[in-house]
């Protein structure tokens, strides 16, 4: 596996965010303003068009992990284009001396992951706990720690991280929300799915698929 895993994980995001956006605006438009699903998916369909235009670079993973996270920032909009363009920032900077190649270890992503995790929280002055994206993203970056710590390889662990992302976005279905849009219906917002969570959980999904496939 190369630094082509990056830009795998990027395409393969790119269409399941077009294929769920329906369903994440649907989550949006029950605690928030029904745009997160139209907002993810310009942003990434941006990405990919710029990606397959050349107009992206995609062998260095660092560099195209940061345009990514500038694409982001500029299209999708919203709270989540800001903090999802920061996460893909911060984990590109955290590559940013690796040429791509031979293989990416699994402390590099680890850093990586992590590093994205701490942009968001810092940006959006936000912890687990609260209803937001980092609901799905913490547990994934632990449970990544946690299995690379005991020996699982890189492909497995991101696959319990993807498992703990996607239990995490359950998890948020009675917690009442106090950062972001949702945070303004107090108590109505109980008994709903964050959508940030939900597309975190995607977009971890996507990451450890790509994986898989010796992307
Ligand atoms: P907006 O709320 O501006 O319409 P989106 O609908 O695209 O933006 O994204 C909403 C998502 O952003 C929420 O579901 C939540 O997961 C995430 N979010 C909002 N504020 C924060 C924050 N302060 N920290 C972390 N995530 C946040
Ligand atoms: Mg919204």
């Amino acid at each position: 596996m190369s630094g082509t895993l990056i830009a795998g994980w990027l395409r393969l995001a790119a269409a399941r965010i077009a294929a769920e956006r329906v369903h994440l605006t649907e989550l949006d438009a029950a605690i928030g303003d029904g745009d997160h699903g139209i907002n993810m998916h310009r942003g990434f369909r941006a990405l990919e068009t710029r990606m397959a235009a050349g107009d992206i670079a995609t062998d260095a993973p660092g560099s195209l992990l940061i345009l990514a996270g500038r694409t982001i920032t500029g299209t999708v909009g919203g709270a989540s284009g800001a903090l999802y363009g920061r996460a893909l920032m911060r984990a590109g900077a955290a590559l940013e001396a690796w040429s791509g190649e031979p293989g990416m270890t699994s402390a590099q992503l680890g850093a990586a992951l992590r590093a994205a995790v701490n942009g968001v929280a810092a940006l959006g002055r936000s912890r687990p706990g609260e209803k937001t994206m980092l609901d799905a993203l913490v547990p994934a970056a632990d449970a990544f720690e946690a299995a690379s710590a005991v020996g699982v390889d890189l492909a497995g662990a991101l696959r319990r991280a993807a498992d703990a992302a996607e239990a995490g976005a359950r998890a948020t279905l009675p917690i009442m929300a106090t950062k972001g849009r949702a945070s303004y219906l107090g108590e109505r917002s109980i008994g709903h799915l964050d959508p940030g969570a939900v597309s975190s959980a995607l977009l971890v999904r996507a990451l450890a698929d790509a994986a898989a496939g010796g992307a």
